[in-house]
């Protein structure tokens, strides 16, 4: 399995999964022009992907979907609440719905919708399996879950949310109510929320971490890297921060 996130953050979202040489998107909130610039710059190769599966409606998340999906023939699978809540995104476009806990089996991959916490109709958070790999994948989530916990443990892999440094936040420029729903339950993760979940989901296998969704006021990499960091013991997997402005690298696992 191979997968890069081609954006993460507040300002679009895009993440590419790829096994076998066939590919899905996770959301995007990247234009079209954007995303064939990020595929090429990272070597992928975008006529591989077939299906883009939403997570939920936020325009960061759905505002790309729609020319992708046109462009590169793309079947959108999304839950209904989340469709409806999408509204224009996804109108006319090749649509499946799934409901929250469906498995999604595209042969070469496998994907399995779990119910997230955020401030939106129906929030997806997904576990990708393909061959003998399965990668999490977590961000826009307010609180770790019992069920999320649950899902994800024994991941390959992990794409989690670290939104915010606390201190950062309290003290920055966002206000008062913006702040209460950041910290929410349907919120955002915080570094040090993040952490304590990364520290309970570690495990001999796991082979990377992706740090996402990072927010560029409330944020930085240094201290999101630093609070991941922490919560390993003494061998870390290796742990990349994810940049709203360019691709990660590809990582093979
Ligand atoms: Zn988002
Ligand atoms: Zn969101």
């Amino acid at each position: 399995m191979r997968f890069c996130l081609l954006a993460s953050g507040s300002k679009g979202n895009c993440v590419w999964v790829e096994e076998d040489g066939r590919a899905i998107i996770v959301d995007n909130g990247l234009s079209f022009v954007e995303l064939k610039k990020r595929a090429q710059s990272a070597g992928i190769n975008l006529a591989s992907v077939r299906d883009v599966i939403i997570s939920h409606e936020h325009t960061d998340h759905v505002q790309g979907v729609g020319p992708a999906a046109r462009k590169l023939g793309l079947t959108v699978h999304v839950s209904q609440p989340t469709a409806e809540a999408a509204g224009a995104h996804l109108k006319n476009l090749a649509i499946r719905h799934f409901e929250p806990g469906q498995t999604l089996d595209f042969g070469f991959l496998k994907v399995k919708t779990i119910t997230g916490s955020h401030d939106c109709a129906d929030p997806s958070v997904f576990v990708v399996e393909g061959g003998r790999h399965r990668l999490g994948l977590a961000t826009d989530l307010g609180v770790a879950t019992a069920l999320v916990r649950q899902e994800f443990s024994g991941l390959s892999a992990l794409i989690l949310e670290f939104n915010h440094d606390l201190q950062m936040l309290l003290s920055g420029p966002y206000p008062y109510f913006l702040k209460q729903r950041v910290r929410s339950r349907k919120g955002h993760l915080s570094n040090e929320q993040a952490a304590e979940l990364l520290h309970e989901l570690q495990h001999h296998n796991l082979q990377q971490v992706v740090l996402a969704h990072l927010s560029e006021v409330n944020n930085t990499p240094a201290l999101a890297l630093a609070a991941a960091l922490a919560s390993f013991g003494q061998s870390p997997p290796p742990v990349a921060a994810a940049s709203q402005w360019e691709p990660t690298e590809v990582f093979t696992l």
